[in-house]
């Protein structure tokens, strides 16, 4: 053996040892690794709540109530394809600066009741302007004989005198040219073209006179929701409705929201605004009237995702579009 083989043999040695030692050293990383970062995943919130989310309270309560509205939805609703033209139509349709009246929506669910004239449906305790030219929905001149007749019960005047209750396009051009953009509203904007508002007169002695809602008259402005009318244009709204105080301009939306609207001093732009928060999923609007009918109203937005709404089963309802993206709908609950 001579030294060359000795050193081999030596460094073979060396190597083997060496070998060894890094082996080791990788095992003991490796484990130190493994600790460090299943502490890191520990540590890691994110981590603690996907692995907890099923535990978590909040979601827990959250999967009940989603549970508990399908079971209810699948039990007490019917479940109804509508259209955009859906929004449209209907007693409370908002007719604004921002809102054009839509006059060819053709709704699949929400009716868009006929404008019918006056001749030979209206009481005797008030005049209008042209009766066979004169035209508003059936519902709303029913509404109007009664508000009427208790009006000439309660002061013994019969002298209420109703013109424009609806104008077409080219009638809103001419009253536009005429009076100018600070009195009308754009053509196509106009309350007037929905056959649900008309403007109020009085007619005395073969004149006509303004009306100002004062006096006797006074009444017509604090009862008109009773029968489902608003004062559309009110003195304190001016800025929501960007419209001059209007003493003579009724508006029809039906019974449950002129009241809700007028004990709440709500003008429609605002009521409007307040329902889109009511929705089936979240909090309904329920409230009961002073003659003792409990409502439930809540709104479905209707767009190019969402084509389905639900209709109470059990109850008898109105629906209507708001003509601003939604159907609302408002259902008897009881007391009717
Ligand atoms: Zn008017």
């Amino acid at each position: 053996m001579n030294n060359n083989q000795k050193n081999g043999q030596s460094r073979r040695g060396y190597t083997s040892n060496f070998t060894l030692v890094c082996l080791l050293l990788i095992a003991v990383l490796t484990v130190i690794n493994i600790k460090i970062f299943s502490g890191i995943i520990a540590k890691n919130p994110e981590v603690d709540i996907v692995y907890n989310r099923a535990e978590d309270p909040a979601v827990k309560e959250e999967a009940k109530k989603q549970a508990a509205l399908q079971k209810e939805l699948e039990t007490s609703f019917i479940e109804l394809s509508v259209s955009v033209d859906d929004t449209k139509a209907g007693n409370l349709v908002l007719v604004n600066n921002s809102n054009a009246y839509s006059f060819e929506a053709s709704p699949k669910i929400v009716p868009k009741s006929p404008l019918v004239p006056f001749s030979g449906r209206q009481s005797d305790n008030y005049t209008v302007s042209y009766p066979a030219r004169e035209m508003m929905t059936q519902e709303a001149i029913d509404a109007f004989n009664a508000l009427a007749d208790d009006f000439y019960a309660q002061t013994g005047h019969r002298d209420l005198f109703m013109l424009d209750s609806n104008r077409s396009y080219e009638d809103q051009e001419r009253v536009y040219e005429s009076k100018g953009s600070d009195i009308a509203t754009l053509p196509g904007h106009s309350e007037h073209h929905t056959g649900l508002a008309f403007d109020m007169q009085i007619y005395q002695n073969g004149a006509v006179l303004a009306f100002d809602g004062e006096g006797d008259y006074s009444w017509i402005h604090q009862n008109c929701h009773k029968y489902g009318y608003i004062l559309r244009y009110p003195h304190d709204k001016t800025e929501v409705t960007e419209i001059s105080y209007e003493p003579w301009h009724f508006r029809y939306v039906g019974k449950e929201h002129a009241y809700y609207m007028y004990t709440n001093n709500l003008c429609l732009e605002e009521y409007i605004g307040l329902l889109k928060k009511y929705t089936l999923d979240s909090e309904r609007l329920i409230f009961t009237t002073d003659e003792g009918v409990q409502y439930m109203i809540y709104s479905q937005p209707v767009g190019a995702d969402t084509d389905k709404i639900y209709l109470p089963k059990n109850h008898s309802y109105n629906i209507s579009g708001d003509n601003d993206g939604n159907v609302i709908v408002s259902a008897i609950l009881s007391g009717n």
